[in-house]
């Protein structure tokens, strides 16, 4: 037999199915570990596990065996040391700023970023005295250029971004020193790309979205190394925004399909680009494998895959936009992304209807704009789909 040190290591995909397995106790299915509580033989062991960081048999809130299968599979993909899973992705991000930055220190991040992400920084933020800065996080040097030595305790970029597919430079994040950097790789799952690899110090997903991937389980994880996860425990434990152990058990079951569907979902949506991008009812499309990205170079650097997500303007504005989503027959109407449904919002009708329109240009949001995320569905049916609510939009503005 070949020498296995010879032997090239596993491939994503495959990592993805062997990882998270150290505690299965022979069970190939994930556990559901739903117990709260766990108990001790002596009172000195009790005393052990009060003291003792990330415990995974104590108390769930501290830690949880199921949670910690979830942990390691996304930490082991990630390339990480270590990993720290949430409720949500909104626990993973306040639990990463919170838990980092206090009164007197300075963020940077940028202005392309999950709506909510925008909310803590601008909103939450300042009343912690925590001061914000936000950059064209597409310009190349402005994260550096915006860091203040000695002040700036956080980089936070977000890559590909909300909600126009912006790419930022990981590299460019990975070569800052001094403050912690973290990027939010929701988009393109931990087998789309690999921010830690380019010498980023944390990385964050919603796994609500693609790792979960069936729209069944709300999810945040944050991997980095073993000393910066311990930190972030020590506040994620006062935060509690800890997993349910059932959804951690549906994070590792969608986790071990994530190579077939991403690679299925960026084909789909790669085709599904190229339709919108040569219909006369379209204006505008964003997608990473677009030649027409305008940081294609970047995203053949720094994606393996493109992603389920696809934004793109219909032709005729807010009227438009509103008849495109209602004609649609596949697609669904829904918030969220990289689950197995297609699914579009048109938030310039829904949740952005409120806002003027120099506020939503101001977000990337046009009047017309849809985001859509592909889903599992045949690539002829969703074309299909497509073409006939374009086609029906055109109608109602004519
Ligand atoms: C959805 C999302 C979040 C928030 O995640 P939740 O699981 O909904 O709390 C954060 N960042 C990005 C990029 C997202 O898409």
């Amino acid at each position: 037999m070949a020498d296995p040190s010879q032997r090239p290591p596993p491939h994503p995909e495959t990592r993805a199915i062997t990882g998270g397995r150290e505690d299965q106790q022979g069970a190939l299915a994930p556990l559901l570990w739903s117990s709260t509580t766990f108990e001790t033989e002596t009172a000195a062991d009790a005393a052990r596990l009060a003291q003792s960081v990330d415990p995974d048999r104590f108390y769930s809130r501290h830690g949880n065996p199921g949670v910690r299968a979830f942990e390691q599979a996304v930490a082991d993909l990630e390339g990480a040391e270590a990993a720290r899973a949430y409720a949500s992705g909104m626990g993973a991000v306040t639990g990463v700023i919170l838990g980092i930055c206090s009164a007197g220190d300075h963020i940077v991040a940028q202005h392309q970023l999950y709506s909510q992400t925008t909310s803590v920084l601008l909103g939450i933020c300042p009343r912690f005295g925590i001061d914000v800065t936000l950059v064209d996080g597409t310009e190349p040097g402005a994260f550096a250029a915006a860091v203040r030595p000695g002040k700036t305790t956080l980089v936070f970029a977000e890559t590909p971004a909300n909600p126009r597919l912006d790419l930022v430079d990981l590299d460019e994040i990975g070569a800052i020193k001094g403050p912690v950097t973290c990027v939010d790789s929701t988009f393109a799952t931990p087998l789309g790309q690999q921010p830690l690899a380019h010498g980023a110090d944390l990385v964050l997903h919603s796994a609500t979205k693609g790792i979960a991937g069936h729209n069944d389980a709300s999810l945040g994880i944050v991997c980095g190394s073993q000393e910066l996860i311990d930190w972030l425990w020590g506040f994620a434990i006062l935060q509690g925004a800890n997993p349910s152990p059932f959804d951690a058990m549906n994070g590792v079951r969608g986790l071990r399909t994530l190579g077939v569907r991403l690679r299925r979902q960026s084909e789909t949506a790669q085709a599904l680009s190229e339709a919108l991008e040569a219909s006369a009812h379209v204006e505008d499309v964003r997608y990473p494998g677009l030649e027409s990205h305008p940081q294609r170079d970047l995203a053949k650097r720094q994606l393996a895959l493109n992603g389920a997500i696809v934004t793109f303007d219909v032709a005729g504005g807010r009227a438009a936009g509103q008849a495109f989503v209602d004609a649609l027959e596949l697609a669904r109407m829904a918030t969220s992304l990289g689950g197995p449904e297609t699914i579009v919002c048109h938030p310039a009708s829904t949740t952005h209807q409120s806002l003027l329109a120099d506020e939503l240009e101001a977000m990337g949001i046009g009047p017309g704009t849809i985001r859509m995320s592909v889903g599992l569905e045949h690539v002829d049916d969703l074309a299909d789909d497509l073409a006939q609510a374009l086609e029906a939009a055109a109608r109602t503005t004519s």
